[in-house]
């Protein structure tokens, strides 16, 4: 979204095949010209080259997914989608064998000069997490992935007389009818029961894998490579065990406090494990406009939080770059896709007249705002955006950033919502922790029996969320809930990503209270660095504390217990 260009209408991008013999013969070609290439100009004008078709093969396979998910009922790109997928795995292969001779190019040192050293960074990092030894391996992981994911949304679950997937099931779990909630949660309880012994079995077979591939590669365990995956170029397993424990202390007892209130609100002698998803006596605050008009609200907000009109918001919209709400054939879910090619994200959800409606709305656009931000930081497409964790940043800071405007949503239960959304993000924090403690303590003993796992989980939910008490749900009792997680199969050691932005966020949040043009300008900072640096580095350079230190965490939890007046 570039000035030079003129903004295309998302209609009249087309999709075509990418072909991966082309890009085949486009690495062959950069490969020769970086081993011989002695100009560091040469070797540039080589790799951008390939960037080019990088660029043009990714744009392609986005553009196959969002059509995609936009009618599930179309054919051609049910298929489309499939050919990408499996290109997508070949195509990632010759990426890391342009960045095995990038690494011992001759011009290697001219090149970090005038580029930066993350490109080198992540080709190193490729390396080190793939080997042709592991290839066999890394296929049979995927397919457990697949087939944990495949089972869950098989669901069928019998309820009231109907029968529900997952996600159907899921708002008759935090039901203001309390009887609703108990029939809900035991329906939940039976379901997983039953496929106890099945994920039990994925699971183990899940570890063993991918300790063998952590071995295969030299790592000591799949701990050591799982940070590399997630590459975490500036802080190690130690860092984020201190920040745990900066949570365990610092947030657990406010969370203690949030479920002591609740009980009280809802006058119940105890807070009972069904209870724990209706926070509000009247249910959670809906919005109180009307979803048609979410697109025009959500661009006027943007304006005004950015201080720029028309916002990227309405330029995106206008332009047929968002698609906010449900409707059949519509995929599910919810996420922000850039087209490379075009320097454009693309805004997909599905809005249903819900809490989280306006939660999602404000995420996604700040994702996408610092894709539009960032499109220019660099020449190379992979360091256009930065780790997992500073994206969720560039997301959730808006959450709160968007909190003063939400009158414009909720009306006079603007205040309800920014409560129950803030209580959230307190009540998330321990519950992140948790999910990526247990990874540690599995990966690190890989041979302990399904039994044992549950118990870990126990031995943390006693740590991390000592409230929980689950009484007749035999499943939960047994210390099973973990495998409602899908991250802890599908991807090992994300989830504290999620958490280390929950901090950063909360941090923008508190100084925006203060001074919310200043808070704006560390914002923007964030945004428009993209992915030229590693996490730290950014903080850092953008002037936000880090979440590994413990005052920060301390100060953090003094100031949301205030926000919250607990
Ligand atoms: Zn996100």
């Amino acid at each position: 979204m570039t000035e030079s260009k003129v903004m295309p209408d998302f209609s009249t991008i087309k999709y075509e095949r990418p072909s991966v013999d082309k890009f085949k013969e486009c690495v062959q070609a950069t490969r020769l010209k970086l081993m011989s290439a002695r100009d560091p100009e040469v070797a540039a004008a080589a790799l951008f080259e390939y960037e080019k078709e990088l660029v043009y093969f990714d744009t392609m396979v986005a553009l196959a997914n969002i059509l995609h998910d936009l009618d599930t009922s179309d054919q051609y790109y049910t298929d489309e989608v499939a050919y990408c997928d499996e290109a997508s795995a070949t195509v990632s292969e010759l990426c890391s064998a342009v960045y095995s001779v990038l690494l011992s190019s001759p011009c290697a040192d001219a090149l970090k000069e005038k580029y930066g050293e993350m490109i080198f960074l992540k080709a190193q990092n490729l390396k080190d997490t793939v080997s042709n030894e592991v290839v066999d391996d890394l296929v049979e992981e995927a397919n457990l992935e697949n087939e944990y994911a495949q089972i869950q949304s098989e669901a069928e679950i019998e309820f009231n007389g109907k029968t529900l997937n997952l996600s159907m099931l899921a708002p008759y779990l935090e039901s203001t009818d309390r009887n609703v909630r108990i029939k809900a949660h035991k329906a939940l309880d039976d379901y997983y029961m039953s496929k106890k012994e099945t994920f039990d079995e994925i699971y183990d077979k899940m570890v063993k894998v991918r300790t063998r591939i952590a071995h295969k590669l030299g790592y000591k365990n799949f701990t050591e490579l799982g940070y590399k995956r997630m590459e975490r170029y500036d802080y190690n397993r130690e860092d984020v065990a201190k920040f745990r424990e900066a949570i365990r202390k610092y947030i657990v007892p406010i969370t203690v406090k949030i479920r002591e209130l609740q009980k009280e609100r809802f006058g119940y002698d105890e807070l009972k494990f069904y209870d724990l998803p209706c926070i509000f006596k009247n249910g959670n605050p809906v919005p109180s406009v009307k979803m048609e008009d979410y697109r025009k609200i959500s661009g006027d907000l943007f304006a005004e939080v950015l201080g720029v009109k028309p916002s990227f918001f309405d330029v995106l919209s206008d332009h047929g770059f968002t698609d906010l709400i449900s409707r059949k054939a519509k995929s599910t879910g919810g996420y922000c896709m850039y087209l490379e090619e075009y320097a454009i994200p693309f805004i997909f959800m599905n809005a249903n007249g819900t809490a989280d409606d306006v939660a999602t709305i404000v995420h996604e656009g700040g994702h996408a705002y610092a894709a539009i931000k960032s499109a220019e930081v660099s020449p190379f497409v992979e360091c256009l955006s930065p780790t997992i964790e500073t994206c969720e940043i560039h997301s959730t800071s808006m959450e709160f950033l968007t909190y003063p405007y939400m009158e414009k949503f909720y009306g006079e239960n603007a205040q309800a919502y920014r409560e129950l959304h803030m209580t959230q993000a307190l009540l998330f924090l321990p519950y992140g922790c948790m999910v990526d403690e247990f990874q540690h303590i599995i990966y690190d003993d890989p041979d302990m029996t399904p039994e044992q796992r549950h118990q870990v989980w126990l031995d943390l939910e006693h740590k991390y969320q000592p409230f929980i008490k689950y009484e007749d749900h035999p499943f939960h009792a047994m210390g099973g809930a973990w495998m409602k997680k899908d991250h802890i199969f599908t991807t090992p050691f994300y989830y504290i990503d999620y958490c280390l932005a929950h901090m950063c966020s909360l941090e923008l949040w508190d100084e925006s209270e203060e001074d919310y043009k200043s808070a704006l300008i560390k914002y923007n900072r964030l945004c428009e660095c993209g992915g030229n640096e590693t996490f730290l580095k950014i903080l850092e350079g953008v002037g936000l504390a880090s979440p590994f230190d413990v005052d920060t965490v301390k100060r953090l939890a003094f100031r949301t217990c205030e926000f919250l007046e607990l």
